[in-house]
């Protein structure tokens, strides 16, 4: 066949991402309960953050107009963090007040010196620096400020949004409803784990991949198990997932070989369109829609799957569950050895990369067969290589494609 009929990726992504919209809902979760959750909206600063000007050391807090004609002064009282200066009392020139990082810089003072700087003498203390202004203070909203959007609606929250959020007193927060998938392997040779294998059999190894996936991206799963190449079964499971689920996920059955019921059967309840792209691992893809849920077809063969999934459903679940779409991060790096490849398809091979004395280098993690699984377990990133691009000598520069958290 030539390569003329197999469809680029960003086509098959772009035409894919422009029918999605996400969907409707959203709920109200503690702060506690958020990781992973995508905003439904942004978040607006209910205050500020730091909410009082505050020290940035251990030392003494002062007007430092005070140390321009003398160096000592004389200590007035304490702030402690979480103990200010005494209500009504305040650091009069000529004065200065022992302080403690993140204490409330008392009424007067401008600015704070360290202990290191300093002299004391029972009630005198001697400055051994000069002073400047607003030195070792953190300012009220110096990070935050009161009314600033501090995140936009769409983001998915890591561990490193959720002490901001804290930081702002927000316990609680509105989030996109989780999109509910069902998960199905079609295939009469297999078998799930803890079953014994007949000849002929193997295990279901892509729902375990699928389901780590689906699991970091926060969704809610419906696993419909393993159904058999067997028409009527087939129905009745696509059925039932077009009716309970936002989405629907198969994993082989989706080529051209005899037993491929899953592309009859969809061409008879839905709207699929059946796509071979440019990429390898993963040529054959289906997406379309069946009955009022979307519909992702992986291939069978299980690093395929994995990769199509990565490549291709993981945005589109993405777009559903209303998080704006990062670019993963690419790099260039120094090809350690040569790379087999043949120009027609974008190649995702599977690479080790390593930073070292002269930059990136990346070499591969053997054979590239879209059933070897070490392919993938011994890998940290994809080597991407450009769809005409032919054979890859040792010393050539190549993009790597850092896995993301989905793979990792
Ligand atoms: P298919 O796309 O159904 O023609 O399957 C392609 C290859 O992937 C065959 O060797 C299948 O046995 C294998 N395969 C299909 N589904 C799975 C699965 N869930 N786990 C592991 N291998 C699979
Ligand atoms: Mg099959």
């Amino acid at each position: 066949m030539g390569h003329q009929s197999l469809r680029p990726l960003e086509c098959a992504l772009r035409d894919m991402l422009a029918s999605l919209t996400p969907l409707d809902g959203q709920e109200i979760v503690p702060l506690a309960d958020s990781l992973g959750r995508v905003l439904a909206s942004a978040i607006i600063s209910p205050m500020a953050v730091p909410p009082f000007d505050n020290s940035a050391m251990d030392g003494y807090a002062l007007r430092a107009a005070d140390l321009q004609h003398r160096s000592t002064l004389t200590l007035q009282g304490r702030a402690l963090a979480g103990h200010p200066l005494q209500d009504g009392d305040a650091c009069q020139s000529g004065q200065c007040v022992r302080i403690m990082t993140g204490a409330a810089l008392p009424a007067g003072a401008d600015c704070v010196i360290m202990q290191e700087e300093t002299e004391v003498n029972g009630d005198e203390v001697t400055f051994t620096k000069p002073a400047r202004l607003g030195q070792n203070v953190r300012r009220r909203g110096e990070d935050i400020e009161e009314g600033a959007e501090v995140l936009p609606a769409g983001l998915r929250l890591t561990a490193r949004e959720l002490p901001l959020l804290a930081s702002l007193g927000i316990a609680e927060v509105a989030v996109r409803r989780r999109p509910r998938v069902a998960l199905l392997s079609t295939g009469d040779e297999l078998k799930m784990v803890g079953e014994p294998l007949a000849h002929g059999e193997i295990y279901d190894s892509n729902r375990y991949g699928v389901r780590a996936m689906l699991e970091r991206l926060g969704i809610e799963l419906l696993d419909l198990g393993i159904i058999p190449d067997d028409p009527a079964a087939l129905r009745h499971a696509f059925l039932h997932a077009s009716e309970q689920a936002d989405a629907l996920i198969t994993s082989g059955g989706v080529s051209v070989g005899d037993a491929d019921y899953t592309k009859q059967l969809l061409e008879e309840q839905g709207e699929i369109g059946f796509w071979k792209l440019a990429i390898k691992p993963g040529k054959p893809f289906a997406f379309g829609r069946l009955g009022k849920a979307w519909f992702f077809g992986l291939p069978g063969n299980p690093v395929s799957a994995m990769v199509t999934f990565d490549q291709l459903v993981r945005p589109a679940l993405a777009t559903l569950a209303g998080e704006t779409l990062k670019a993963p991060l690419r790099l260039s790096a120094t090809a350690a050895t040569a790379l087999k490849k043949a120009p027609g398809r974008l190649d995702f091979q599977r690479g080790i990369v390593e930073n070292t004395a002269s930059g990136l280098v990346v070499r591969s993690t053997g054979s590239q067969d879209s059933g070897v699984f070490s392919s993938l377990s011994k890998a940290n990133c994809y080597i991407v290589l450009e769809q005409d691009r032919g054979r890859v000598e040792a010393g050539e520069t190549v993009t790597v494609e850092l896995f993301g958290s989905m793979l990792l």
